[in-house]
């Protein structure tokens, strides 16, 4: 066979392949349309998550733009040293992210984390103070939890955000205890305190120069906080920053 043929031969069984590919894509989509998770509308086939109206809609931070500190920069200033923070979206009680963050949180869609992990990735990728950061550690949440929902949905963001910049996981190196007493039974300070102690850090941590917590939505920030300075209590010199999918404003 010549080369001409076979790369004929070669263009048409890929031009068959992607011909019954979305043929077969079609028909799941005839069978199962998806719908926007906002608002409800059905989806074209090239639309994940949600429609295309809804997410030009959506409250993005443009923190990439910020030459001044950005609120999430303020959020942790007399708290804890972070080298740099990025939130994608602002979350609110009643705008559009909102559904989102509740379709990945509680109904069962880890394929949300990993959509907006690659848009964080793709994001970040190219920002110089992030440039240094090792390894990507997800927030954890507990065992129990874990079990329930089925998955751990800062880390479906760390796996999208990995498929584009290509670092490392890590996550055993943050976890979070049992769960203590409920902690409506203390009074102020001794919830904090309470917050203080629910996570656990492995002394692994101390081979890494610059790490980044990845959450998916930072309200106070005293979770990161917590964590943050229990990493400090292992490693006082290591470089950490922080990355979320949204902000709350
Ligand atoms: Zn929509």
């Amino acid at each position: 066979m010549n080369v001409q043929r076979f790369q004929e031969k070669g263009i048409q069984s890929g031009f068959k392949r992607s011909v019954a590919f979305s043929f077969w894509d079609g028909f799941v989509h005839l069978l199962f349309p998806s719908s926007c998770l906002v608002c409800q509308g059905e989806l074209l086939r090239a639309e994940q998550i949600c429609c295309s109206v809804c997410f030009s809609e959506l409250m993005f931070t443009r923190f990439e733009n910020e030459q001044e500190p950005t609120p999430l920069d303020q959020l942790f200033w007399g708290r804890v040293d972070v080298v740099a923070t990025y939130a994608l979206l602002y979350y609110e009680k009643t705008n559009n992210v909102k559904p989102l963050l509740q379709a990945l949180k509680y109904n069962n869609r880890p394929d949300v984390g990993i959509f907006f992990g690659k848009l964080l990735g793709n994001k970040l990728l190219e920002q110089a103070n992030f440039s240094s950061v090792e390894v990507l550690i997800p927030v954890p949440i507990h065992r129990k939890k874990r079990y329930d929902r089925g998955y751990n949905q800062s880390e479906q963001l760390v796996k999208g955000m990995c498929m584009i910049w290509k670092l490392q996981i890590d996550k055993k190196l943050v976890s979070k205890r049992m769960h203590t007493q409920s902690q409506t039974k203390f009074g102020r300070f001794r919830r904090w305190d309470n917050v203080e102690n629910q996570f656990y850090v492995d002394k692994g941590i101390g081979r890494y120069k610059h790490i980044a917590l990845v959450d998916d939505v930072i309200t106070t920030g005293a979770t990161l906080e917590a964590i943050m300075k229990e990493i400090r209590l292992i490693s006082p010199e290591i470089q950490i920053s922080v990355i979320s999918l949204a902000l709350a404003k």
